[in-house]
C-alpha cells in the first residue's frame, strides 16, 4: 500500500473508533443526567465493557502499525493529517503497555467510583467514598508506572496529559504568583467598609423559572440550541457528542438562583467552543483536541470576564427584572451586578468569588499532588481538605458534602484536572486584553452585542486550538508565553472598583 492507501485504511478505523465513541459518550451522558439510580450498577458494567471495546480496537496491531507508519511518514501528510497522527501516536507511546484487563479494571472502578461519591455526597459521609477512591488511585499508579517515557513524578504524568509540558515546577512557580497577587488583595477587600446587598441571593425561585432564564443566557451568548440541548445533573458539565450536538447541563437550586446563572453561562462557554471549531479540524476528525486549560479558559472567560461584567448585567437586566418580578422587584442593577461579585472565603468551589476561586483550586492541587505521588494516604485526606481550607480559606466546612465530597472529579479518575481551571483564568485574561485591545468588546456587550465575543473567538481563537500545545497556543493569540500579570491586572482593577480600595 502506498502512503494514501494506508491514510485511507486508518482513517477508515478512526471513523469505526469514532462511531463506538459517540455511542459512548451518548451512553455517558445519560448515565450523569437522566438514568434511574436502580439502573446504574448495570450501567457500570456496560460502560466499562464498551470502553473495553474502544481501548481494544485501538491497540488492535494492524491498526497500530497504519499508525507506526503514517507517524514515520508524517512530513507527508496534509498539516492537519500530521497532527492527529502526532496526538494519536503520542497516545499510544502513553499507554502501549496497558493490558486490556487493565484497562477494563480501571474503567469499572472509575465508574464504581461515580456511583459511590454520588452516594457517599447524599449521606454527606466521605468513608463510603474512600475504598473506591483508594482503587482508582492505585490503578492509576499502577498504569502511570508501565509508561515509557515516565515524567518525575506520577503526578507530573497526570498533568502533562492535561497541559502538555507543565509539570509541578511550572505549576508550582504559577501559583504562588497567584497567591502573591490575591492574598494581599483579600486582606484589603475583608478590612473595607463597603457593604453590599446580598440578603436577595437567597430568595426562592422556582425551577421552571430558572430554566426560562437558563435558555434566554444560552440563545444570548451564541449557543446554538438547534445543535445541542440544555439538562440536569448532580454536578455541571458538558458533553461534546459532535459538533451538531454539545449537551450542557445545569443544576438548579431553588434559594441559590445565581449558580445555576454562572453554571449555565460556564458550560455554554465550553459548549460555543464545542461548535465552532473549523470545519478543516472537523473533516479531518482532529477536533476536541485542545487541553483542558484551554477549554476552561473559554468557559472561565464567558462565566467572569463577560458574565459577572458591569456591561453583561446591564444587557440582561430588564430580561432579569421582568422574568422575576415577584422575586426582586426592589433589585437594582447596580446591586445584581454588585452581589453576584461581592467576596467571602467560602467552601464549595463553584459558587465560590472570583477573587478567592484560585484559592480552592490551590487546595485540590496540592492534595491530589500527595495522594497519586503517595504522600497522603486516601483516610488523611479529608483531614488535610480541612485543614488547607482552615488556613487557605479560614473556613471549615460543617460536612463531608460541603468539603472533600464537593467535586466529581476524583470520583471517575480525572486527577490533573483542577489546576485547568486556574490556567484556564489566566489564560482568559490574557486573551480578554487582547481582544479588547482589537474590539470594544465590553461597549458591545453593554449593547447586547454578546456574540462579537464568539465571533472574535471563533476567528483569533478557536482556530487554532487543536491544532496546537497550549503554549505555542497562547504565543500565537497574543505573541507572549503566558503571563499571569494580565489575570492579576484584571482582578486587581475590577476588585478595586467594586470595593473602593
Ligand atoms: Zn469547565
Amino acid at each position: 500500500m502506498n502512503i494514501n492507501e494506508i491514510k485511507a485504511k486508518y482513517i477508515e478505523n478512526i471513523k469505526i473508533l469514532n462511531a463506538y465513541s459517540h455511542a459512548l459518550n451518548v451512553f455517558h451522558f445519560d448515565h450523569s443526567t437522566i438514568a434511574p439510580k436502580k439502573g446504574m450498577d448495570e450501567r457500570n458494567e456496560t460502560l466499562s465493557i464498551l470502553s473495553n471495546i474502544i481501548f481494544q480496537k485501538q491497540m488492535d496491531p494492524e491498526h497500530i502499525s497504519l499508525l507506526k507508519t503514517l507517524y514515520e511518514n508524517r512530513e507527508k501528510l496534509d498539516k492537519y493529517t500530521k497532527r492527529l497522527i502526532e496526538i494519536n501516536y503520542n497516545n499510544y507511546i502513553k499507554s502501549q503497555f496497558i493490558t486490556p484487563e487493565l484497562q477494563y479494571k480501571y474503567s469499572i472502578a472509575a465508574a464504581n467510583g461515580y456511583t459511590s461519591w454520588l452516594k457517599a455526597k447524599e449521606k454527606q459521609d466521605y468513608n463510603l467514598f474512600k475504598e473506591a477512591l483508594g482503587e482508582i488511585i492505585k490503578l492509576q499508579q499502577e498504569m502511570i508506572e508501565l509508561r515509557p517515557n515516565k515524567s518525575e513524578t506520577p503526578y507530573d504524568s497526570l498533568l502533562d496529559d492535561y497541559e502538555k509540558d507543565h509539570n509541578t515546577a511550572v505549576l508550582d512557580k504559577f501559583f504562588n504568583e497567584l497567591k502573591e497577587g490575591i492574598v494581599p488583595l483579600l486582606k484589603q477587600i475583608m478590612a473595607s467598609n463597603k457593604t453590599i446587598r446580598e440578603d436577595f441571593l437567597t430568595n426562592k425561585v422556582k425551577i421552571a423559572k430558572q430554566e426560562k432564564f437558563s435558555l434566554y443566557l444560552l440563545k444570548l451568548i451564541g449557543f446554538d440550541l438547534d445543535a445541542g440541548l440544555l439538562s440536569t445533573t448532580e454536578h455541571p458539565f458538558t458533553s461534546k457528542i459532535s459538533n451538531h450536538d454539545v449537551r450542557v447541563t445545569t443544576h438548579y437550586y431553588e434559594n441559590l438562583f445565581v449558580s445555576n446563572i454562572f453554571s449555565t453561562i460556564h458550560e455554554g462557554g465550553h459548549a460555543i467552543f464545542g461548535q465552532n471549531e473549523p470545519s478543516e479540524v472537523i473533516n479531518h476528525y482532529v477536533d476536541n483536541n485542545m487541553s483542558a486549560a484551554m477549554h476552561e479558559c473559554i468557559s472561565r472567560m464567558y462565566e467572569n470576564m463577560v458574565g459577572r461584567s458591569k456591561e453583561f448585567i446591564h444587557t440582561i437586566y430588564p430580561k432579569f427584572s421582568k422574568l422575576f418580578k415577584s422575586e426582586f422587584k426592589d433589585v437594582t442593577e447596580t446591586e445584581l451586578y454588585e452581589a453576584i461579585n461581592a467576596v467571602h472565603p467560602s467552601l464549595i468551589r463553584i459558587e465560590a468569588d472570583e477573587l478567592t476561586y484560585c484559592l480552592h483550586i490551590i487546595i485540590r492541587y496540592e492534595i491530589e499532588r500527595d495522594l497519586i505521588n503517595g504522600n497522603i494516604s486516601v483516610d488523611d485526606a479529608k483531614q488535610a481538605w480541612n485543614q488547607k481550607y482552615y488556613d487557605y480559606l479560614g473556613v471549615t466546612p460543617d460536612n463531608d458534602s460541603t468539603g472533600i465530597l464537593q467535586d466529581v472529579h476524583w470520583s471517575d479518575g480525572s486527577f490533573g484536572y483542577f489546576p485547568s481551571y486556574a490556567l484556564g483564568n489566566a489564560y482568559a485574561a490574557q486573551i480578554f486584553y487582547k481582544m479588547q485591545n482589537e474590539i470594544d468588546v465590553l461597549g458591545l456587550i453593554k449593547q447586547g452585542k454578546v456574540t462579537s465575543v464568539k465571533k472574535w473567538l471563533t476567528k483569533n481563537v478557536f482556530n487554532h486550538a487543536s491544532m496546537m500545545d497550549p503554549n505555542e497556543w497562547i504565543v500565537k493569540i497574543t505573541g507572549e508565553p503566558l503571563n499571569t500579570k494580565y489575570y492579576i491586572e484584571y482582578l486587581k482593577n475590577k476588585f478595586t472598583d467594586l470595593y473602593n480600595l
